[in-house]
């Protein structure tokens, strides 16, 4: 499997070295043993997968408890017969996010080349995960990288709870990244960003979770959002290599979610025709692009933090995803991403902004006569619910000034709080009155 000249290292193996299952069903079998904490884990009870560690030195903490929920509630919002509308719901990692799954392999790779320090560039949830790994293991100290000002709270809070040094950069999560990359080279510091080729190997076993929940069949969609293009670049390689293996039959199609305000991959792959091109992308007219985007000094800008991010470092492992999966890629407005996530908390758990982009693709791509109704659709929710109270407040308050980042957001299924005055009768008005009773 080649990578791009010059772009992000790539994990390879020789599979004729490594025992692999002659079927996915058989690691049901762990199902049994899950006193073992490699069996448990939702990640290394998939290991003959991601086979880069010794099984002594993996490090876990109980990450990819997660299941594929079947949502009519969803379906109907999103215009997808009833049945056919999964949600991956990866905001139940320990740390809240799909990062975990990622970074239970990154911290394996550190601890296998002895590293006493990790350190990466966050939008939130990378730094929550980094930090978590960090306190419950004690194997490294850690260093996160944030944009002032840019990060949710419940995201930002847990850096801290869980002992990472946090640094907030005068800048956004691009220039956070920058310096995090220069100051590991420098100091010598294990950088878990998804530069860092380990993570995505961790993240490709979200695919095969959802495959389990469909009992082993290959569902007609994979819908993500795409912010730094990990997951994306994750989820081609898990599908290319079970295709390879002769372990799936056929592959799925994938759609990418960017936000509006955050939508490199959408204009380079829709309006500039980039593509992966056997494995040889147009690499000047990325360029080209970029130092077009520094000019301007164009800044990405959207509520769903996590995917605010206008130079995706995977941007092309993600072609070689789009490549496989006959993939394609959307942008969707801030109004759209809170209204599918405002019809994921109604009907599902709930999840973050950014989670919310996978719904509201899945949606216009409905809309656009690509879904089809009667087509099965795997919608990845990647952080949970309480990440960003804020975001999910001013929602259903109609708070313009939080909401309004990219154009006016008018929420379509806002349940603002009512007040009332500490008055009994004037309580009991308002019992009376509502329209759900
Ligand atoms: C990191 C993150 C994303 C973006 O994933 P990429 O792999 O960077 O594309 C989306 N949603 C949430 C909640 C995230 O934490």
């Amino acid at each position: 499997m080649n990578g791009p000249e010059g772009d992000l290292i790539d994990i390879r193996y020789d599979w004729n070295k490594v025992e692999i299952p002659s079927s996915l069903k058989e690691f049901e079998k762990r199902w049994a043993t899950r006193n073992n904490p490699l069996d448990y884990s939702g990640v290394w009870r998939f290991r003959e997968l991601l086979p880069f560690a010794p099984e002594d030195q993996i490090v876990t903490i109980g990450e990819g408890q997660t299941r594929l929920q079947q949502n009519d509630g969803v379906a109907k919002y999103a215009g997808i017969n009833p049945g056919n509308l999964f949600l991956q719901y990866e905001g139940m990692n320990p740390s809240g996010s799909f990062k975990d799954n990622g970074m239970t392999a990154a911290s394996t790779h550190a601890k296998m080349v002895g590293a006493k320090v990790t350190a990466c560039a966050s939008t939130g949830n990378t730094s929550a995960s980094l930090a978590i790994y960090g306190g419950t293991t004690g194997l490294f100290n850690v260093v996160v990288f944030v944009g002032s000002g840019k990060i949710a709270y419940g995201k930002l809070s847990q850096a801290l709870d869980y002992g990472a040094a946090t640094l907030q950069i005068e800048g956004d999560f691009d220039d956070a990244l920058m310096q995090v990359r220069r100051v590991c080279d420098e100091a010598g510091i294990y950088l878990c960003n998804s530069v860092n080729p380990f993570r995505l190997e961790g993240q490709k076993s979200i695919m095969y979770r959802v495959l389990e929940g469909l009992n082993w069949e290959v569902p007609d969609w994979i819908v993500v959002p795409g912010g730094n293009l990990g997951n994306s670049s994750a989820f081609g390689k898990a599908f290319i290599e079970l295709k390879e293996l002769g372990l799936i039959d056929r592959m799925p199609r994938l759609a990418i979610i960017n936000a509006s305000g955050a939508s490199t991959l959408s204009k380079l792959y829709n309006e500039h025709g980039l593509s992966w091109n056997d494995g040889e992308p147009d690499l000047k007219l990325v360029a080209d692009y970029f130092q077009k985007m520094d000019e301007e000094d164009g800044r990405a800008c959207t509520i769903a933090s996590a995917i605010e991010i206008n130079r995706p470092v995977n941007l092309l492992k993600s072609l070689r995803t789009l490549d496989a999966c006959d993939g394609v890629v959307r942008d969707v407005s801030d109004e759209l991403i809170l209204d599918a996530k405002a019809q994921v908390g109604r009907f599902g758990f709930g999840c973050e902004p950014a989670s919310g982009a996978s719904v509201a693709g899945a949606k216009l791509l409905r809309e656009q006569g690509i879904i089809a109704p009667s087509d099965r659709v795997a919608c990845i929710l990647t952080g949970h619910q309480l990440k960003d109270p804020n975001a999910t407040v001013a929602y259903h308050s109609g708070n313009h000034q939080a909401l309004d980042r990219t154009g006016p957001v008018e929420p379509h299924f806002g349940n603002a709080p009512i007040s009332v005055a500490n008055d009994f009768s004037a309580i009991m008005d308002v019992i009376n009155n509502l329209p759900s009773l």
